[in-house]
């Protein structure tokens, strides 16, 4: 055999042997609590369109303007020519609404993390990073070049001690605002401080607080009034609470301008198509008007969290639209989230290496589209699975 396909054998061999192998369910059906998966109907507590935005008809409808206005592709990356009069007003509604002077599309979150971390530092600067930070932090920072510490996990004095041993270059602290494993949220009001004290730079990856936390949806900073002073780079996604795709930095004009030049992962990229901004443009708009979304959302974590505190569910200290159910081992969780499949429910087990080991566990997303019956039907469920994985002989 070719050395590659060799390779590449075992490493798929080594995986299956870990029962870590991963497979892609395929989706029949337009997002929502309803989905369709290899053909079978479920109702799912797994996605991120934590506001149930992904299928909303306005939404929709905004695309297909877009289409019929701009066409299907950018067909350039943003510097040649395609950057469109739609990418343009996003930025502007993007910076207006996060109340920062200017904000920068990307085409994922993986790439705005990519482009900005490595455009702020570099050989001889040093990023410290949580040590649960989404996997585009971490990459984002082994890329850069910079020293990459991790400090314990919203652990103030671990960080604390790291930034006092820093003696050159610029700093650059990096958190998730949410942790998307595990739902909590990131002390920042104390990092802001830390970084102050110290001439860092705070960077906030609020892929799964934006749109949803805060009493503006502005996110997990509005949630705790912090401005651009405070969190100089705010990254957002797109494609969870928005419902569509993409991801923006926001931040100084200076900021930006530095993006624009600098960020490879931006300026060596085709451009989204603009019918995704187009429609990005439509569900912000619904965020700002809809505080109902957020606001049943809050309500169905309660609901959640009460009734699984009941059934004696091992929850973790989330009060976000995440609620991962611990279960240890990751046979149990695949045996939990299988036990749950067979009574129609659609809940992902995530296992390590995505979690620590023996931390395996139900990641369940709560979203604005569900209902207070469908929450009750997942306890009810829930109750039934820990049953069964109880009554199994180990
Ligand atoms: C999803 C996610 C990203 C990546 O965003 P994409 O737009 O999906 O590429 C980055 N950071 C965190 C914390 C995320 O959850």
């Amino acid at each position: 055999m070719n050395p590659f396909e060799q390779h590449l054998a075992a490493v798929l061999d080594e995986r299956r042997a870990l029962s870590r192998y991963r497979v892609r369910p395929r989706i029949d059906s337009p997002q929502g609590p309803e989905l369709t998966v290899d053909g079978v109907p479920y109702l799912a507590f797994c996605s991120n369109d934590y506001l149930g935005l992904a299928n909303h008809p306005d939404v929709a409808l905004a695309m297909r303007e877009g289409i019929d206005q701009f066409g299907v592709g950018s067909g350039a990356s943003h510097l040649v020519c395609g950057h469109s009069a739609e990418h343009h007003a996003l930025e502007q509604e993007l910076a207006s609404f996060c109340g920062r002077e200017r904000a920068l599309v990307f085409s994922t979150g993986f790439m705005a993390n990519l482009g900005a971390v490595t455009a702020l530092v570099g050989r001889g600067d040093h990023i410290l990073a949580d040590k649960l930070n989404h996997a585009s932090l971490i990459d984002a920072g082994l890329l850069s070049g910079a020293k990459f510490n991790r400090f314990l996990h919203n652990d103030i004095d671990s960080l604390c001690s790291r930034l006092s041993k820093i003696d050159s270059g610029r700093t650059l602290i990096a958190v998730d605002g949410v942790f998307s494993m595990d739902g909590d949220i990131a002390p920042l009001r104390q990092q802001v401080a830390l970084a102050r004290e110290y001439d860092a730079w705070l960077m906030v990856d609020d892929a799964h607080g934006f749109g949803c936390l805060g009493p503006n949806g502005r996110g997990t900073l509005d949630l705790l009034g912090l401005e651009q002073d405070d969190v100089p780079v705010l990254m957002g996604t797109l494609g969870k609470a928005l419902g569509t795709f993409g991801a923006f930095i926001a931040g100084s004009g200076q900021l930006i301008e530095a993006l624009i030049q600098l960020a490879r992962p931006y300026i060596y990229t085709t451009a989204m198509p603009p019918a995704v901004a187009a429609a990005t443009r439509r569900s912000l708009q619904l965020v700002a008007e809809q505080p109902w979304r957020r606001q049943h959302l809050g309500e169905l974590i309660a609901r959640f969290r009460a009734g699984a505190e009941q059934l004696g569910l091992t929850l973790m200290p989330s009060k976000t639209a995440v609620q991962p159910i611990v279960v240890g081992a990751d046979a149990d969780a695949q045996a939990m989230s299988h036990a749950l499949r067979q009574r129609g429910f659609w809940v992902a087990a995530i296992r390590p290496p995505t979690v620590a080991e023996g931390s395996a566990r139900l990641r369940v997303t709560l979203t604005a589209a569900h209902t207070n019956n469908q929450v009750d039907a997942l306890l009810k469920a829930l109750a039934e699975a820990q049953q069964e994985l109880r009554k199994e002989p180990l």
